[in-house]
């Protein structure tokens, strides 16, 4: 087997497999569970077209941004249905009204992330809120091109390095539609194992099966990452876990100690993007400049070219989003991402050891993740999130608005 791509740049972004016409590019799966391509020279044809599209060997064009904005739906329900500001979702109701097709993610039954290519508005619902796991965007690669060569336009959003593996397969291919990409501020992705093991743990443990998951339940407000797993066709999560709450995937998701290993070195975590838009959860809003509006779930919307520019103006004729103008380095400043990749604490060397071991998520995050447990239990001790929580949860969002309105008028 020969490796496409320096050990360590392999996002596993899917581009080799999707160029390669002896389809033969293999996943090797290593001992944390991250994957990488490979090549099987039996079957190589050395036609190099796996290396002319890898986006770690070639890298895509990366734009430098434009204009930045606080950004969200101006429908409350909606705006509260998605991950932040609802603007990727706002970006597929465009994308129907002009039969674009549109790419986004669901989880399947094995809560394993997908990608499915569509242009119709009931599949928008599944795309809704982050799902915090590898996901495979190569699967509609094909299809993307397809599209794109019968003369369709497509909306692709997803991850940094999944934009970079689809523009890098536009630019080998003839095709007469338009690509519009938002890649999404990404801190990393776990392998999906990770993820189906340790709900497989909480299913041994509680002795039921669960068949939905979410990271930002928008019953707890999508702002408060609440985690919580549903059994079939219930209307209320069986489990539940505050940020606080020492769930495992939560502690090693959101303290940077389970993402596959190349993310800690993820050349996309920068300034000049790949996308030709950028959406992510705005941080560091009305740091540069006074800010006297909406604050929760607000996204940073960045734009990076003027295919960005232009699609967003025409999406704004459509779709009703509340922008706000924002100097170009607040959100850059505001999210480490923008600057660089995530850095790993050092308890993730014993985790990725003990995971080599024992092929057990639950064991070694168990094992690894007590530091962070304690300093979650005196976060609870003191109980500040949950009395604020509960008390936020306890008043209805009309008189929440109503609330907030009146704080704004009273400030000017
Ligand atoms: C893995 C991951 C890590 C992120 N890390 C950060 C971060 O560090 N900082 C930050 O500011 N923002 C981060 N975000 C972005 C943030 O969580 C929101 O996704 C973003 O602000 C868009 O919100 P929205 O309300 O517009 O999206 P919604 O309207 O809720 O739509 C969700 C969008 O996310 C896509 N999506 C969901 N899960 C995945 C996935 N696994 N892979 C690819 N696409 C996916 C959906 O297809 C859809 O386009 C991350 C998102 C993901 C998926």
């Amino acid at each position: 087997m020969r490796r496409i791509c320096d050990e360590g740049k392999c996002t596993a972004c899917g581009a080799c497999v999707q160029a390669c016409p002896q389809k033969c590019i293999e996943k090797i799966v290593t001992k944390d569970a991250s994957f990488y391509y490979s090549i099987d020279e039996k079957k190589c044809i050395s036609c190099k077209k796996c290396e002319r599209v890898c986006p770690s060997l070639n890298s895509p064009i990366f734009n430098k941004a434009k204009k930045s904005y606080a950004a969200w739906r101006t429908d409350s329900t909606l705006h509260f249905e998605s991950a932040s500001g609802g603007i990727a979702t706002a970006f597929y109701e465009y994308a129907v009204t002009q039969k674009m097709f549109f790419s986004g993610v669901s989880l399947n039954d094995k809560f394993e992330a997908h990608f499915k290519l569509t242009d119709r508005v009931e599949n928008i619902k599944d795309f809704k809120n982050s799902k915090y796991t590898f996901s495979f965007a190569s699967d509609i690669f094909d299809e993307i091109l397809n599209k794109l060569k019968c003369g369709y336009d497509v909306l692709f959003i997803g991850l940094p390095c999944q934009v970079a593996a689809i523009k890098n397969l536009v630019r080998i291919t003839t095709v007469k539609g338009n690509l519009i990409t938002v890649d999404l501020v990404c801190h990393g992705t776990p392998p999906p194992i990770y993820l189906q093991q340790h709900i497989k743990a909480i299913e041994l443990k509680q002795k039921q099966k669960f068949t939905k998951c979410f990271f930002r339940d928008t019953k707890f407000d999508t702002s408060n990452f609440v985690y919580t797993l549903y059994t079939h066709n219930s209307e209320k999560p069986t489990y539940v876990k505050f940020v606080d709450e020492n769930d495992n995937y939560q502690i090693g998701y959101h303290n940077a100690l389970i993402y596959r290993e190349v993310c800690y070195n993820c050349m996309y975590a920068k300034r000049e993007r790949v996308g030709d838009l950028t959406i992510g959860d705005y941080h560091g809003l009305g740091k540069l400049k006074p800010y006297n509006h909406e604050k929760i779930n607000v996204s940073c919307l960045v734009v990076n070219s003027d295919l960005g520019m232009n699609f967003l103006d025409e999406v704004q004729e459509k779709v009703q989003l509340t922008l706000y103008e924002r100097p170009l380095t607040e959100p850059m400043e505001g999210e480490h991402q923008f600057n660089r990749p995530s850095v790993a604490p050092k308890e993730r060397k014993q985790f990725i050891e003990l995971y080599g071991k024992y092929q057990d998520f639950e064991i070694a995050a168990d094992n690894t993740f007590y530091k962070f447990k304690q300093k979650n239990a005196v976060m609870k001790i003191l109980h500040v999130k949950q009395i604020k929580l509960k008390i936020m949860k306890a008043i209805p969002r009309c008189v929440k608005e109503q609330g907030k309105a009146f704080i704004r008028r009273i400030r000017g």
